[in-house]
């Protein structure tokens, strides 16, 4: 099989000699989360294949570490920070978060009720990760004003960026998401201030609302 690996030292040698991996922390974060706690229960032999595995019966899938590894570059991570995560899908990518902007941390919502309990379980010894049940299409509004996220990440192709999740972040900071129709996206980075970046195409399971 294409880029199949047998560990996932293996796998992240394999992003980083391809260039998705750019930086020690991520590379870091990479190295300790490994690919095989998340895949679904029978698809373990798959786990170092750079490819997005179904996740059940969900209809939903566990993102290819390349793809998560752009994104983690493109967030820009630094320790401390808080940041909000729509679309958990199996834990994955909320726990990379979490090794970069330890002991900062990550909420993380998603909509279907078997994915975050599987997540939940997954990310149990992950104590800076809040798994959150619920719609996030809008985004999940912080407590207070003091609460703003750094920064948020749809992990789910959005036709637009929501205003109200940009609202949700601090002035200097951003919303990251795949943005367009089914089928091919383009990874947007959208500041709080209007400007925009655009970080080339992608393909992710499509944004839904309820
Ligand atoms: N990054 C994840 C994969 C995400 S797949 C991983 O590493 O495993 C996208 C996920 O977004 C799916 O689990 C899907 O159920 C979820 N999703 C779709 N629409 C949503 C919404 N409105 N709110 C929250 N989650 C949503």
């Amino acid at each position: 099989m294409i880029n199949g690996f047998s560990s996932n030292t293996e796998l992240v040698q394999y992003l980083i000699k391809d260039g998705y991996i750019k930086s020690q922390a991520v590379a870091r974060a990479f190295l300790e989360v490994d690919r095989a706690d998340f895949v679904w229960p029978g698809s373990e032999k798959l786990a170092y294949v750079d490819e997005p595995l179904a996740l059940g019966d969900t209809g939903q899938t566990i993102s290819a570490p390349s793809m998560i590894a752009i994104m983690l570059e493109a967030l820009e991570l630094k320790r401390y920070e808080h940041v909000l995560e729509i679309g958990t899908g199996s834990g994955y990518s909320a726990a990379l978060i979490s090794r970069i902007i330890n002991p900062g941390s990550v909420v993380t919502v998603e909509l279907n009720y078997k994915l975050y309990l599987f997540a939940r379980k997954n990310l149990e010894r992950y104590n800076n990760i809040i798994p959150v049940l619920g719609d996030g299409s809008k985004g999940f509004p912080p407590y207070s004003k003091e609460e703003l996220y750094d920064k948020a990440v749809i992990m789910a192709a959005a036709q637009k960026i929501p205003d109200e999740l940009l609202a949700q972040v601090m002035k200097d900071g951003f919303v990251l998401a795949p943005v367009g129709g089914r089928g091919y996206q383009n990874l947007v980075k959208k500041w709080k201030n209007g400007k925009e970046e655009n970080y080339g195409g992608c393909i992710f399971v499509p944004l839904r609302s309820l």
